[in-house]
């Protein structure tokens, strides 16, 4: 499904927090290698190598989350249903 479509749904349990867009992203930092690791799974990622960014915002406030792939952030949404 298109990425658009998260925008605007709640992390499951978090009804306060909303998806403000979710994007295709690498990070280009020269000399430094950063990681986080995977909202869902905990997988660490190499923020230099493709993932996926969401935007959360949180009673007015928006951090940044990094998921390794879509269905973490489905499954972090809730959503594991096929659809
Ligand atoms: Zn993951």
């Amino acid at each position: 499904m298109p990425l658009s479509e998260y925008t605007g749904q709640s992390p499951l349990g978090n009804e306060d927090a909303t998806v403000v867009r979710v994007v295709p992203h690498r990070l280009w930092q020269p000399g430094q290698t950063r990681t986080e690791a995977c909202t869902n799974c905990g997988e660490e990622l190499v923020l230099s190598e493709e993932h996926l960014l969401v935007v959360l915002e949180e009673r007015g406030t928006r951090t940044r989350r990094y998921f390794s792939e879509e269905s973490c952030i489905r499954a972090w949404l809730g959503e594991e249903k096929q659809d």
